[in-house]
Formats: structure tokens, sequence, C-alpha cells
């Protein structure tokens, strides 16, 4: 349990969140497939979305319905709030805009995880009971959320009754900054939308920010943690998958995942995320390498300028980063 809690009645009820954490297009998707497929888990997606993306935007649930229409969802506000709370969703959806990364300064302060919003209580509570009902109508033991965000993770962190543990995926900034530049449909977007771009140098100043800002809140509140980089899964799944699950109590052996690397994905209810969840049948966990043929060099220059030192402490210090990685925040 997180330390600084106060009592309350509902906390005797402790629901463990598994929150991965790392700068979008870094295999947080990829891996919450693979975790969902793993008895005693569930894939949530990017719950920070679920009230806009999920129940204001009506966007599909993974399972390929709209969102409002899917019965795992259905069930789990059933059980959460008596059916969709609609009434507070306008409040709900505000009241997560102030964990919005333009407020990340202010909840690196010292102090601010007594101090920051303490009008949203509400809020909060209203997570906890989510959350509660996602683990009891899945039946898992703990719920996989990919929303990946150091602001919204605090928002977790200020939430009565959750056990949180963070797994931090970390990818090679270019193969990043790489996804970023291209133009990609999004088949969950309104309107045949198109997946957000960004340039090469705005890729590394947030990949940089949200690594470091992820680290730091990791470790002032003494979270479980795991870093695990992208170019380690891909390479080894089942031993770096492995570390992820005894992160939250289950056998490494317990990874859906072949020696010849590869997972059935059955079906799954994640909100929001990269296209790449709504994937079923078997797939091939391996390397999508096109960043390394494709990329001009003065991109890759500016990206490797752009992310140093935080790189560097990584390991993708050359072409081909080593070792695997693990720390205890
Ligand atoms: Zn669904």
């Amino acid at each position: 349990m997180n330390a600084d809690r106060p009592p309350a009645l509902h906390c005797l009820v402790v629901t463990q969140v598994l929150y991965l954490a790392g700068w979008g297009r870094s295999g947080s998707t990829v891996l919450e497939t693979v975790l969902n497929q793993v008895p005693g888990l569930v894939g949530g997606g990017e719950l920070k979305f679920i009230w806009r993306r999920g129940l204001v935007q009506d966007r599909r649930c993974s399972c390929g319905t709209r969102f409002r229409e899917c019965p795992f969802w259905a069930r789990v506000f059933t059980e959460a709030f008596a059916g969709v709370p609609e009434s507070r969703l306008a409040a709900l959806d505000a009241a997560t805009d102030r964990y919005r990364t333009r407020h990340l300064p202010a909840l690196l302060l010292p102090a601010a995880r007594r101090r920051y919003a303490t009008d949203l209580d509400w809020y909060r509570a209203d997570l906890a009971t989510l959350y509660r009902a996602i683990a009891t109508v899945s039946g898992a033991r703990a719920v996989v959320d990919s929303s990946k965000f150091p602001s919204y993770l605090f928002a977790l962190l200020q939430t009565p009754g959750l056990d949180i543990r963070v797994v931090h995926i970390v990818r090679d900034p270019r193969a990043v900054a790489y996804s970023w530049q291209r133009d990609k449909v999004d088949p969950d977007a309104p309107g045949n939308g198109r997946m957000p771009r960004l340039a090469p140098a705005v890729t590394g100043a947030y990949w940089s920010a949200w690594n470091v800002a992820t680290e730091r809140i990791a470790r002032t509140n003494r979270l479980p943690y795991l870093r695990l980089r992208y170019e380690d899964m891909i390479a080894d799944p089942r031993a770096t998958i492995g570390e992820v699950l005894e992160l939250v109590g289950l056998p490494a052996e317990s990874v859906p995942v072949s020696a010849d690397g590869e997972v059935g994905l059955g079906v799954s209810h994640q909100v929001s995320g990269n296209p790449v969840r709504f994937t079923q049948g078997t797939i091939a966990i391996r390397d999508d390498a096109e960043w390394a043929r494709r990329m001009g060099p003065v991109p890759q220059l500016v990206v490797k300028a752009v992310t140093t030192p935080v790189r560097q402490r990584y390991g993708y210090r050359s072409d081909r980063p080593s070792t695997r990685e693990r720390q205890s925040a």
C-alpha cells in the first residue's frame, strides 16, 4: 500500500494497478496486449481516457464494438456506479484535465501529493471505485493501465485503495521519433482521423521530460518500479515480460509467449491506445526496425542531441543497445 493515504473505510479493499509508463510509441500497447493474456491480469487500456474517449466520444473498445455497447464495460459501470455516471461525466472529464502534462511541474513539488487538487476527493473516490470494479468484473488480481502520463500516475497515487506498481518502458528515441513523424490512419479517431504527428526535436524533448518525470515520481513515492527497454523485450520477451509478472507477484513462467516469440491474442477490452490493440489471433513479437533503414541522418542527429544525457543513462549510446536493466526506485 502507498504511504500518506488518509484512513477511510474503502481503503480496506485494495486494488492492485500495474501502471505502464513512458513516452508514447515505445511499445506499451504491445506489452499490454501480451499481459492481457496472462491469467490474473486484465488490460484496461489507457484508462485516463475512459471518460472522454470512452464514454463522451464513444470510440471503439479493442473488442471492436463502440465503447458504450461493449458488454465488459457495461458490467464494469454497473458494478461501479449502477450504470454510466451520466450526471457527473463532464465533471469527471474536467477533473482528469487537472492532471494534464501542463500541471506536471506543480505535481513534482515536495508535498504535492498531500496538497494538490484537494477539492477532487470525489473524483479520486470514483477512480478507486472504477478500478476496483474492473478487477471484480474481470476476476483479475491486477489491473493493467497503459495511460503512460506521469501526471495521471500522480492522480492514481492520490487515489485511496490502489496499490500501484510501475513498469517504465523506454525505447530508442530515434525509433520513437520516426514513429511520431509518420502519417498513419487512426482507426479509433472520429471522422477517419490520423494519428498525431510530432517533429523529431519535439519528440526528443517530450521523451526526455516524460521519462525523467516518471522516474522522479516513482522514486520520490518509493513505488515498486521496473524499467525495461523495448529492445530487450523484443530480443527476449519471455525473460523481460517475466520480470513484469514478478513485479505483481505472478510467476515469471506465466508469460504467454512461445520460444519463437509468438503469442495468441484473444478478445480484449482496452480503451484507447495504439491501433495494434485491435489485433486478435497469433502475432510474432518482432522488432519494427524500419526506422533504422529509412530515418535520415539529420533527424537522427537532432534526436540524439536533444535526448542526451537521458538516452545515455538508458544505455542508448550506440546503434546497438546492450544489457537489460532492472532498478528499484
Ligand atoms: Zn470491449
